[in-house]
């Protein structure tokens, strides 16, 4: 595989960087560093089958130029995390309608298969217990910023299935349901490396609300490995899939969870929402995926426990160094 990542600096990307190096493909990341991170890509720095490229995925000719020289994308760039998405509106809203137009069309010119990160927030407050693909999107007014993100995403999968359904090449759309691991910043809102980074450091747990929302994590590490395999199995073509965990749990309780594997004497604070995001912010109060889908498609069953993702987390924010690979390896 001649494989582009772009968003390759970032969380995910560069989880799938490692994944494509190890598995001996060649990789190009193309990254415009915003939120991405030359840390991330360091154990693959020199690499003889991998280039970092730093630019945007809004600067069309140089999509175009990095595309052409290869024969699958995988489109993971986008703004991400609450924060960037509150207070960056305009430019977040450009890099996921914009970008995702530019990455789809040039794979449709250089007959590229290409793979486009979604997510489940296009779910909006749909509570329902095990979210199957085809479960109806449940949104807020346009006007609650939040929703604005929703709105551009469902648009991407828009994009890439329509490109998809005309060109005949394949293409797949993965929804991701709050992945976390190792290299994710709490810097744009993600909950687990909050907590993590706040009980570390010895400061209040801040959870939103009553903390009685629930989420399911899951982890890079299961979720990585599907992508290409998803690729590579026709019966998921031009399709969306959901990839995410198993474990269910209120955020009172994931505070809770990582109050007792940090061992940390950090106590734990309620922030009203207005504070955390500003007015007019509208939260979910459940997020559950179905991954049954995937399960059929790819055998996908995640391996990582709840506890395992979190303590991971931890020893590598106490670390400072890259992930266990062999974690990747393994997989
Ligand atoms: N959250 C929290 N404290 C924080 C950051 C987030 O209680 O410091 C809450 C947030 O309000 C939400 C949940 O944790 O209810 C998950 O937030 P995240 O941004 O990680 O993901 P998403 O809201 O997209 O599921």
């Amino acid at each position: 595989m001649k494989a582009v990542v772009t968003g390759g600096a970032g969380f995910i990307g560069s989880h799938l960087c490692d994944h494509l190096i190890a598995r001996g493909h060649e990789v190009v990341a193309l990254d415009d560093m915003s939120t991405g991170s030359e840390a991330n890509l360091e154990q693959l720095n020199g690499h003889p089958r991998f280039e970092l490229v730093k630019g945007s995925v809004l600067d069309r000719a140089l999509v175009d130029e990095v595309v052409a020289a290869h024969d699958t994308v995988f489109h993971m760039a986008a703004a991400v995390g609450v924060h960037t998405i509150v207070d960056k509106p305009l430019e977040s809203l450009r890099t996921n309608l914009h970008g995702t137009e530019n990455v789809v069309e040039a794979a449709v010119r250089h007959d590229a298969r290409y793979l486009v990160a979604s997510t489940s927030e296009i779910y909006g407050k749909n509570d329902a217990d095990g979210l199957t693909e085809d479960a109806d999107r449940i949104l807020g007014s346009p006007l609650k910023s939040r929703w604005s993100y929703a709105a551009a995403k469902g648009l991407d999968e828009l994009v890439a299935y329509v490109h998809g359904g005309d060109s005949g090449l394949p293409c797949v759309i993965t929804r991701f349901f709050n992945i976390v691991g190792p290299r994710q910043s709490g810097r744009y809102g993600m909950v687990v490396p909050r907590f993590v980074d706040q009980a570390l450091a010895g400061e209040p747990i801040t959870v939103h609300g009553d903390g009685t929302q629930r989420r399911c994590f899951g982890s890079v590490f299961d979720v990585v490995p599907a992508m290409g395999r998803l690729l590579e199995t026709p019966a998921a073509h031009n399709r969306a899939v959901n990839l995410g965990g198993l474990e269910e749990i209120s955020i009172g309780d994931l505070a809770q969870r990582v109050v007792k594997l940090t061992g940390t004497t950090s106590g734990v604070v309620h922030v009203p929402y207005e504070e955390a995001y500003g007015e007019g912010y509208e939260d979910m109060r459940r997020r559950m995926p179905d991954t049954g889908l995937a399960a059929d498609l790819i055998g996908y069953e995640p391996q990582w426990r709840l506890d395992d993702i979190i303590t991971a987390i931890i020893e590598y924010k106490r670390a400072g160094t890259p992930p266990p690979r062999h974690a990747l390896l393994a997989s």
